[in-house]
């Protein structure tokens, strides 16, 4: 196993000794940690306290960008659709992962793979409810206002 895979999977379970989920996560560019990240959730009222997501975001203020092309994220668990997400934003196209999300269930962590089941639904078909409320006539389109800029 590569020495950033390692180090990921090494923050994963210091976490658990420390009450945490067992996800770790390390971002990488040119060959040097830039970031690192673990699961906080145990210590933060805050959802996105993911390890990957808190590794972009210290990652980003260090250096002073949302541009993180050419980083390669390590992540000890796969990566949720939330912090893949915020990958793409960032514009990561390398991650390597240790345990697969089937994985994560089998530890009783299914929110993931619930999540990735229900975005391959149709959107009407989702738990998550969502409905469009198009803007009334006469307001400000804020959508408007950006593209004329
Ligand atoms: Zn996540």
């Amino acid at each position: 196993m590569d020495q950033f895979m390692k180090r990921a999977v090494d923050l994963a379970v210091n976490n658990v000794r420390e009450g945490g989920q067992p996800f770790g996560a390390v971002l990488v560019k040119n060959n040097q940690v830039v970031a690192e990240g673990v699961n906080e959730l145990h210590q933060a009222y805050d959802v996105s306290g993911h390890a990957e997501l808190l590794a972009i975001r210290r990652a980003q203020e260090e250096l002073k960008t949302h541009d993180l092309s050419g980083f390669t994220m390590y992540a000890s668990g796969e990566p949720c659709p939330m912090c893949l997400t915020a990958m793409y934003f960032a514009g990561i196209e390398d991650v390597y992962y240790a345990a697969s999300v089937d994985k994560a269930v089998e530890a009783g962590l299914g929110k993931s793979k619930q999540v990735y089941d229900d975005l391959q639904k149709q959107k009407e078909e989702r738990s998550l409810v969502m409905k469009h409320v198009p803007l009334e006539e006469g307001q400000e389109d804020p959508m408007k206002l950006w593209k004329e800029q």
